[in-house]
């Protein structure tokens, strides 16, 4: 599992005005490390991002998710739905991926930085209950069409991360269903006496080793809806 490194910038605002994190802002730096991340941590540049995923695949934070930081900039020509007419810095997070001219400046993400800005794009969608759209995930450009229209740039890989992003959410609800459906089913049966001590029942893969465990789980619950119809 990636780590990710806390580097505190000073570019930011504390707090949210009340707003809620409804979007992920991708972005693409014009500039390489360490250069870009130290320009981000310069109260000069009074830009930031929340985090910023390098061409090595490292995850740096650099401002809090609870905090408001200065990377959507200037509302040019916004083309976002969910716009609201307020600083967009508010409500969303932003996302810088390491990139300059020829070496990922058009948003070509190496293959490490990819998998890590996946693995981050999936614990905010998580952590924040996002939905995965392209009104909820979405480039500077959509905020700024005018003067960053390259941001993340042309190359960035938005259906791979969309299509692997639905792909994680069904395995994830798999899981959960499987969970689900075990506990309910052993509260089920247990209920009936069917079966003792369900709590020693902590690890499907020891009883149903052979079988998918959700399906052995949603086998069982539907036992447990039958003995119950009865
Ligand atoms: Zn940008």
């Amino acid at each position: 599992m990636p780590e990710i490194k806390w580097m505190e910038s000073p570019n930011y605002s504390s707090g949210r005005n009340g707003k809620k994190i409804i979007a992920i802002v991708d972005h693409i730096t014009a500039g390489l490390m360490p250069g870009t991340l130290s320009w981000m941590q310069n109260p000069m540049a009074k830009v930031s991002a929340h985090y910023l995923v390098t061409r090595k695949g490292e995850i740096y934070q650099l401002v809090k998710d609870e905090d408001t930081a200065y990377h959507a900039g200037v509302i040019n020509k916004p083309n976002w739905v969910l716009y609201d007419g307020t600083n967009p810095n508010r409500y969303t997070i932003g996302i810088e991926h390491e990139g300059h001219k020829n070496q990922g400046g058009d948003g070509t993400l190496t293959e490490n930085q990819y998998q890590a800005t996946l693995w981050l794009h999936r614990q905010l969608i998580d952590k924040y209950n996002l939905k995965i759209t392209d009104s909820h995930i979405i480039g500077h450009c959509q905020i700024d069409s005018v003067n960053r229209p390259n941001c993340p740039g042309a190359n960035f890989p938005w259906k791979r991360m969309f299509e692997d992003l639905r792909k994680g959410v069904i395995d994830m609800s798999l899981e959960k269903w499987m969970v689900e459906g075990g506990q309910k089913a052993l509260t089920g049966l247990a209920k009936r006496k069917l079966v003792n001590n369900p709590e020693n029942w902590i690890s499907e893969e020891k009883l149903a080793e052979p079988v998918p465990s959700y399906l052995f789980w949603m086998m069982l619950q539907r036992l447990a809806e039958k003995i119950q119809v009865r």
